[in-house]
């Protein structure tokens, strides 16, 4: 099946320039192939996250569904205006994106978000996205620095947010945390993480899908270090 077939184009008002801009949504059902246990979802033939951040094609603005539809605060609307609508950003719409129309999506994203103060969590989302695009094209360079970018803002927002955030809970990010560590390379801290959640009896009794995930990187692990 083409890449086209698997998506469909919709029309949105834009919150920052007010025009109607062109989205590409995915459709539900597509094969999964396989999950990476950091989180990353394999797909047959297609990759949904390069479709995750929604892009004006007049004024440059980006984020995700959710923050799009989402009212946003007036005075994060005053400092995007500001910005967005003087520069004249323009960043053409295509249908079908490429791995390269995909980063520059996710780039936007981030600095839009520095631009605000956004979540932690957010940048974490896009950051930890954007390194599973380049996962998929082999650029272990850029993934190994976006998968870096993630695992800080997941600790930040572990420190400052509230959760649970969407549907994960603290805990669930402190696996995350635990899982990127751990692909690069840093058993210390993917050890501490793991330990903690490990060693907590809530964590067993509540999240005992979390707590098994948990258990099982622990043992890969350890039977990795002894290879
Ligand atoms: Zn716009």
């Amino acid at each position: 099946m083409a890449e086209i077939e698997k998506t469909f184009v919709v029309e949105k008002t834009c919150p920052i320039c007010e025009k109607e801009f062109r989205v590409v949504k995915t459709r539900s059902r597509i094969m999964v192939t396989g999950r990476d246990e950091d989180g990353c979802t394999h797909y047959a033939n297609f990759n949904p996250y390069y479709y995750t951040v929604w892009v004006c094609e007049h004024c440059g603005f980006a984020a995700d569904e959710e923050t799009f539809t989402t009212k946003i605060p007036d005075r994060h609307l005053t400092i995007l205006k500001a910005v967005l609508l003087t520069k004249n950003i323009k960043v053409p719409f295509v249908e079908e994106r490429t791995p390269e129309n995909a980063s520059t999506a996710y780039r936007l994203a981030l600095k839009y978000l520095d631009l605000i103060r956004g979540k932690s969590s957010k940048k974490a989302k896009y950051a930890h996205r954007l390194a599973w695009v380049y996962r998929e094209t082999g650029d272990k360079v850029q993934e190994e620095e976006f998968l870096t970018k993630a695992a800080e803002f997941y600790e930040e927002a572990l420190m400052r947010e509230s959760f649970p955030i969407g549907e994960l809970t603290d805990n669930a990010f402190m696996y995350i945390v635990a899982a990127i560590y751990n692909r690069l390379g840093d058993r210390q801290k993917a050890t501490m993480y793991l330990s903690k959640l490990i060693s907590d009896q809530g964590v067993r009794e509540r999240e005992p899908r979390i707590y098994d995930k948990a258990r099982e990187l622990w043992s890969d692990m350890r039977s990795k270090s002894r290879r």
